[in-house]
Order: C-alpha cells, then sequence, then structure tokens
C-alpha cells in the first residue's frame, strides 16, 4: 500500500519568519528515499486550537502525519498534548525516561532539573518513543485508526538525529518493501536542461522514480526503485541508471559518488600520479576539499594559496612580464600559475584557479565572475576560461573549486577539459 504524508511544522516563529523551514525540506528528502509521497506541508503557530485544526485536517487527507517543534518543557511547547487531545489519547509518565532527563541536567548542565522538564517524559499511551541523545526532548509515534503520527523536536540538529536513527527506520517498517536509491552524479548541466532532457522520462517514471537536487551547475538525479527485495529493487534501477548515464553522456561525473573531487581522488589512485594545487580566488578551497578526504596524502602533494601578485611571481614563478602584460586574472597566469605549482611541488598535474570573485570588478576592471582554471600536466598546459556571472563571492568561490575538480576529472577520463 502507498502512502501520504503531511508535515506540520509547529511554531510562531516560522509564521514570523524568523526561521526557515528546513525541517520540512529535510524530512520530505527523507520520505522521498522511502517512496512516500508528501502531498502537504502545514506550518501552524504554537497555538492548541489551530493545531488542533491543523491536525484534523491532515488526518483526513494523509495516512503519516510527522509534526516538528514544540516538544520542549516551556508553555508555548504544546505539540504532545495537543496530538492526544486530538486523538482521544491519555498521556502516561514515564519515569525511566524522567530520570534520563534528570540524568542529562546533571551532567551537561549541572543543575537540577526543573519541574517544567517532567512533561517530556510524557508521551501517549501505546506508543514507540523516540530517544534524543543530542538534547532533552524524546519524540514518539503512534498509530490511530490506520493513521501514524510521529513527533519530533524543533531544534534541527535534534530533528536530522532522530529522524535518522529512529522515524526512518519505523516508516520503512510500515512498509514490506525494500527501496533502494543510485545517485547520478552530475557537473556542467544545469538543472533546468537537465529537466528538459528527462522531462519525457521523469514524468512517466513511478517505480522507479527519478529525482533532481540542484545545486549550482551541478546535479544529483536520484533513482529509487521500491521492491520486494533489495535484489529485485537493483534489478529495475540498473537499465533506468545505464540509460540515463549513456543519455546524459560525460557530465556523469559517477554513480553513488558523494562529489567530484572523490571522483578526481579515484580517478588520481588509479593511474597512481600526484597533483597539487596552485589558488588565488578560491583562497584553498579546492585543496581544502582534497585533503578533507581520507587518504588525501597518497595523491595531493600541496598548493600554494598566491593571493597577491607577488607571491604569483615569487613562489610559483609566474614571469613578471605575463603579470604586467595579461594581469593577475587573465588565462596567461592561470597557465604560468598551474605550472609553477607543478615544478614546485613535483606533482605529475596541477590545477590553478584565478578569477574576479567580486563584490567588486579586479584593480584592472575584470568584471565579477571571470575565472580561468590551468591545468598543467605531462602532456602541456590548458586552460579552461569561465564566466560564472554576478553571484555571490562564495557562490562563486565554490563553483570556481567545482570548476577546478571538473577540468582535473575530464582531463583524466580523456575528455577535453576547455569547456564543461
Ligand atoms: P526545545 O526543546 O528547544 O524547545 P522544541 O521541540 O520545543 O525544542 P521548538 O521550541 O518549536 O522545538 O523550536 C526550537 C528551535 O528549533 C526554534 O527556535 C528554531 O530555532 C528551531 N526550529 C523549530 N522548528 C523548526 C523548523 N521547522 N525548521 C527549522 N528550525 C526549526
Ligand atoms: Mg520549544
Amino acid at each position: 500500500m502507498s502512502h501520504t504524508a503531511e508535515i506540520i511544522a509547529v511554531g510562531t516563529e516560522l509564521l514570523l519568519g524568523n526561521i526557515v523551514n528546513t525541517n520540512a525540506k529535510d524530512i520530505s528528502q527523507a520520505l522521498a528515499g522511502l517512496g512516500i509521497s508528501v502531498f502537504w506541508h502545514t506550518v501552524v503557530g504554537d497555538n492548541p486550537q489551530r493545531l488542533k485544526d491543523a491536525l484534523d485536517i491532515a488526518r483526513k487527507r494523509a495516512d503519516i502525519i510527522i509534526t516538528t517543534g514544540g516538544l520542549g518543557p516551556t508553555y508555548d511547547d504544546l505539540t504532545k498534548q495537543t496530538i492526544c487531545e486530538t486523538f482521544g489519547r491519555p498521556l502516561v509518565l514515564h519515569s525511566d525516561i524522567l530520570d534520563t532527563i534528570r540524568g542529562y541536567f546533571e551532567r551537561n548542565v549541572h543543575m537540577n532539573m526543573p519541574e517544567n522538564n517532567v512533561q517530556q517524559a510524557e508521551f501517549p499511551e501505546d506508543c514507540v518513543i523516540f530517544d534524543n541523545p543530542v538534547g532533552t526532548a524524546p519524540g514518539c509515534a503512534f498509530e490511530a485508526d490506520g493513521v501514524h503520527v510521529l513527533m519530533l523536536p524543533g531544534p534541527p540538529f535534534e530533528m536530522l538525529t532522530m529522524l535518522e536513527n529512529h522515524a526512518v527506520p519505523y516508516l520503512r517498517n510500515l512498509s514490506s518493501d525494500v527501496i533502494v536509491s543510485h545517485d547520478i552524479m552530475t557537473f556542467g548541466l544545469g538543472e533546468s536542461p537537465m529537466e528538459e532532457l528527462l522531462r519525457e522520462k521523469m514524468s512517466h517514471m513511478d517505480n522507479p522514480s527519478l529525482a533532481t537536487y540542484a545545486k549550482p551547475s551541478e546535479v544529483r538525479l536520484r533513482a529509487t526503485a521500491k521492491a520486494a527485495t533489495a535484489a529485485e529493487a537493483e534489478a529495475m534501477l540498473a537499465p533506468v541508471v545505464e540509460e540515463v548515464t549513456a543519455f546524459l553522456g560525460d557530465v556523469v561525473y559517477g554513480i553513488d559518488v558523494p562529489g567530484l573531487e572523490n571522483a578526481c581522488m579515484k580517478l588520481l589512485k588509479e593511474r597512481e600520479w600526484t597533483f597539487a594545487t596552485a589558488e588565488s580566488c578560491t583562497g584553498g578551497r579546492v585543496a581544502e576539499r582534497i585533503t578533507a578526504l581520507p587518504g588525501a596524502s597518497a595523491v595531493y602533494r600541496g598548493g600554494v594559496v598566491s593571493y597577491w601578485t607577488s607571491v604569483k611571481a615569487g613562489v610559483l614563478g609566474v614571469p613578471e612580464d605575463i603579470l604586467d602584460a595579461y594581469g593577475a586574472v587573465s588565462e596567461e597566469t592561470a597557465r604560468a600559475m598551474a605550472e609553477g605549482a607543478r615544478r614546485v611541488t613535483g606533482a605529475d598535474i596541477a590545477v590553478s584557479v584565478t578569477g574576479a570573485a567580486g563584490p567588486d570588478p579586479d584593480e584592472r576592471g575584470v568584471p565579477v565572475g571571470i575565472v580561468y582554471i590551468g591545468l598543467a600536466t605531462p602532456e602541456g598546459t590548458f586552460c579552461r576560461p569561465l564566466d560564472l556571472g554576478k553571484r555571490r563571492r562564495d557562490r562563486i568561490q565554490d563553483l570556481a573549486s567545482n570548476h577546478a575538480f571538473d577540468v582535473l576529472r575530464r582531463y583524466l577520463t580523456g575528455l577535453p577539459v576547455e569547456h564543461p
């Protein structure tokens, strides 16, 4: 049987626009991964009558209701009480949980538990309790007349931990089906061209389903299948993954790979090559991303953050006449920076980034978003010129570091690197 879910976020702060409803987004993503359709997101303030109204509507149209927020100890935390009243369930005190909460206060807050917190140890009769190792308010779930109600805390980190450890396993158990997904990772094609390309396919697909998750110029396509066994689900997914990968071509950099840097690391290891970086406008982001991966020392020799022209010249050996003639943000400088990094570190291959990250044009008037990625290899030096447009500084830096890895990945897979 397929399920229909509604997410109810409780909190006046959400209605006032003081905080963003990230919990709804995270819960929806988790449910998508379980093949559960979310048809409604509701937001309601800390008001018992309006919450009750929202619950009455939700129970008629969904068979899974997930609430977040209002599980805390204060007077405005009314979610559990209101749900119990709406569903006609008594609240029961769990003395073991009360002891745990008391212990949490003594250990972490070094004070006696305030009396208000007693309500955090009260739960609907006949429910499953979701413990909260990163906070005090446990969550819970029960079933009433075919409707499953799950209550999760408001603070995002507590919510996510409980979602992963308790709510997802609980929901998975509602169905005997096994759900398997694979992520087709792409770089270089925006989300809308991607959707256009796939529209035909996606709109007709239910099981397996295809969904896109986008970051700037990076799109993750998730194929999900539901079946009686994992093997059956895998068998359903294999042709879809193959077909979509073939359809998209070389923008696909891997299946179930977390990021471009992981793909590069694997390719470098296969060749037993080492690499180095020379970064200007990205300030070390490329180096940071590769060194975040365990085992990076096998492939990464090091890098230079050559921010000043004098460092580009003095440390990387970028010729003064190139810097004078073309400026720091230029194809010629990018090439010379990559060559310098390769020479200085002795790496097999080196990538460089120089560009104008903004908010103002560089001193020579190079507009914001102009970036050059250089690549020095045993076969010669390459460059990818980019116009990333007038975006936020950190977006340009992220995007430029993605391009640096993409240039490396494309070279190592034998593809042309000049264009994404
Ligand atoms: P607490 O024990 O902290 O009171 P709670 O379960 O009662 O937790 P709330 O009081 O409703 O949760 O919210 C606590 C905080 O969690 C809010 O101030 C807000 O920062 C964050 N929060 C609540 N709901 C959401 C949401 N839907 N999305 C993102 N953040 C949220
Ligand atoms: Mg609260």
